[in-house]
């Protein structure tokens, strides 16, 4: 048995990728009698609406989907957030970084910057004291990030074992909001995850995440990453590209249970049959190509 979650952004109606990755993640869940979380991870203030959260639940309703408990707001969560930074602080795990987007930028591109990261160039892993107080005394705002270097292997049930580079990421933003790293693993574990499924494009983030499950004694998680879904282009399938949510897709008459019988058929299972009936071996490997003329 493993319980699972689907935890979207609420930014805008999911797109058919969106929906068929959750899917898949019920399907993993459903399959071995798991349980299934929804959380609305809001930590951008800015774009996610919570008039997104009623929409996004009801497209996944609408395709079928089906979840234990009440969806968790990922933005009730900071406290826990916090208490886990601090005691990644208190450990000796973390730094303050006092670097703008920008600044990290210019020292990648340096020619004789430090490259042994492509992401973080290190610039506020040894900052002494004073040079410290010397940024604050300057208002600059800094940002936790947890130190990370090296490499993790992480066990993802779709595609093996993979060895995956950790950067010294950002566990609290420079705004003072968790970052996305963090809350995930920490809400995952609160919510009783035992199983991860998602998107390919997030499979690098699954090492510093496995990393601060491992640092906090949080029980690992396995993976499964998925291919994303692409457009005609080749692109991965956005908004620009035509139909693409539930909304769209009705307007041209296409029914919820259309989208699913493509959704099934896209992964490999029968239309219409029951979790019971779910193999991820069948999942394909390539990026499934998805144009609203298959309607
Ligand atoms: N909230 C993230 C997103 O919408 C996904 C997080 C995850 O599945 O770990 O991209």
């Amino acid at each position: 048995m493993a319980n699972g979650r689907y935890a979207p952004s609420p930014t805008g109606r999911l797109h058919i990728g969106n929906l068929r990755t959750a899917l898949v993640a019920w399907l993993c869940a459903r399959s071995t009698g798991g349980h299934f979380a929804l959380r609305f991870e809001d930590l951008d203030r800015v774009t996610s609406r919570p008039e997104h959260q009623r929409g996004q639940l009801d497209d996944l309703v609408a395709v079928g989907l089906d979840f234990d408990g009440d969806p968790l707001v990922q933005s009730t969560r900071f406290d826990a957030h916090h208490a886990a930074i601090d005691a990644l602080t208190a450990a000796g795990h973390t730094y303050e970084c006092f670097c703008t987007r920008r600044e990290i930028a210019d020292a990648v591109r340096a020619p004789n910057g430090p490259s042994e990261s492509p992401g973080y160039p290190g610039t506020c892993r040894e900052l002494t004291d004073r040079q410290r107080a010397e940024h604050h005394a300057a208002g600059r705002r800094s940002a936790v990030r947890l130190c990370g270097q090296g490499t993790t292997v992480v066990y993802d049930r779709f595609r093996g074992s993979v060895e995956l580079p950790v950067d010294d990421v950002v566990i609290r933003r420079n705004d003072g909001v968790p970052a996305y790293n963090l809350a995930v693993v920490v809400d995952d574990a609160y919510q009783g995850v035992e199983e991860v499924v998602r998107a390919d494009d997030l499979l690098n983030s699954s090492a510093p995440q496995a990393r601060i499950a491992e640092l906090l004694g949080i029980a690992p998680v396995s993976y499964v990453h998925i291919p994303l879904v692409v457009a005609s282009s080749g692109e991965r399938l956005a908004k620009r590209d035509g139909a693409v949510t539930l909304a769209d897709l009705g307007v041209l008459g296409v029914t919820p249970t259309q989208i699913r019988t493509a959704l099934d058929r896209s992964i490999g299972m029968a239309p219409q049959a029951g979790p019971e009936h779910f193999d991820l071996a069948s999942v394909p490997r390539e990026p499934w190509v998805f144009s609203p003329e298959v309607f």
